[in-house]
């Protein structure tokens, strides 16, 4: 097989991947490179109801599997390596992994980003036993329960209010006494009566079987620590976009998130970024796969300006 593509697509999750099944159904033998985790994200979750055409709900990596073999299905080449290196400046583009060199007239960007995590023992067995970094995602399984959001920003103040809407409590914990959302979101959370508030309080263990039951909180000042009956944590202390590979070389916001300008194009010609890698934002496997559309579809156009 070449090491020259049409397309070289970094990235295996929802905007990888239909990146892969666009620009193959398009007959341009796409490359798609998944990496540590194929099938993204969603692989590290449970039900899936909000992707639409599973009335009955999806299991994450049931979905995965599917979007992974329907792009399969039309020809995308998938390859379970990182990609290790980039050069994306000319018009023709260097992507290597630990012990190959492809070049490529299209690169499409989905990296994702990664959820930022607490560094607990017990978080990842528990992710999507209670543990939850998405409200959007997974507030509708948490009617009726206690609740606790881990964080002091913007986005822990909206998904405690979000969450609200589901629980009977939401517990907000943050080590500091002061938080850093701003004024407006922190009024509105305050004046939900179904909020609590656990400041200058660590989160330093989850506890439950099989799903989560409680988490103890320490004191950051006195060191005390108590437990807390919660049947969710939501962890809401920021992403990290996965863009370290590209630094230097495509246009990054100042939270590290590639930034694009027409649809997906980049500060780079020939170069398209999808989903969770661009999205400060929406942060949905529906929107990932949209995007990833979207990059297929400008780098078919690109290529067919480039013929
Ligand atoms: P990701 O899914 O993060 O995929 C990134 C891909 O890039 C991975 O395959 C990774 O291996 C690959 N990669 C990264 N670096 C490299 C590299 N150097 N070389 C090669 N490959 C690389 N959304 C919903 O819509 N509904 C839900 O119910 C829902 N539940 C969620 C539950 C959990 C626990 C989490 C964490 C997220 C959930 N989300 C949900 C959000 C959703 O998973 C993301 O929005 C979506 O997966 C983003 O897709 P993506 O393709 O941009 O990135």
């Amino acid at each position: 097989m070449s090491t020259h593509r049409d397309v070289i697509v970094v990235g295996g999750g929802p905007a990888g991947y239909t990146a892969g099944l666009y620009t193959a159904r398009a007959d341009l033998r796409p490359l798609v490179f998944e990496g540590f985790q194929y099938g993204g994200a969603l692989m590290n979750t449970t039900e899936v109801e909000n992707f639409p055409g599973f009335p009955e709900g999806i299991q994450g990596p049931d979905l995965m599997n599917a979007v992974r073999a329907q792009a399969e299905r039309f020809g995308a080449e998938l390859d379970p390596d990182d990609v290790v290196g980039l050069d994306l400046t000319g018009p023709v583009k260097t992507v290597r992994t630990a012990d190959r060199a492809y070049t490529a007239d299209t690169v499409i960007l989905a990296m994702g980003s990664a959820y930022r995590k607490l560094g607990l023992a017990r978080e990842d067995e528990l992710s999507g036993r209670g543990v939850s970094w998405c409200a959007t995602c997974d507030g509708f399984f948490f009617k009726g329960r206690d609740i606790a959001v881990v964080g002091g920003g913007d986005t822990a103040m909206e998904e405690a209010t979000f969450l609200t809407r589901f629980a009977d409590s939401v517990t907000v914990v943050h080590r500091r006494n002061d938080l850093r959302a701003s004024r407006i979101m922190v009024e509105r959370a305050r004046a939900n009566p179904k909020i609590r508030w656990a400041l200058n309080s660590q989160v330093v263990d989850i506890t439950g079987e099989g799903s989560v039951d409680g988490v103890v909180l320490r004191d950051s000042t006195t060191g005390h620590e108590r437990r807390l009956d919660v049947g969710g944590l939501f962890i809401a202390i920021g992403h990290e976009p996965r863009s370290a590979l590209v630094k230097g070389q495509v246009t990054l916001d100042d939270e590290g998130y590639v930034m694009t300008t027409t649809g997906t194009r980049t500060n780079l010609e020939g170069v398209f970024a999808a989903g969770d890698l661009v999205d400060h934002t929406y942060r949905q496997a529906i929107t990932a796969a949209g995007s990833g559309c979207q990059a297929a579809l400008d780098a078919e156009r690109h290529l067919a300006a480039l013929a």
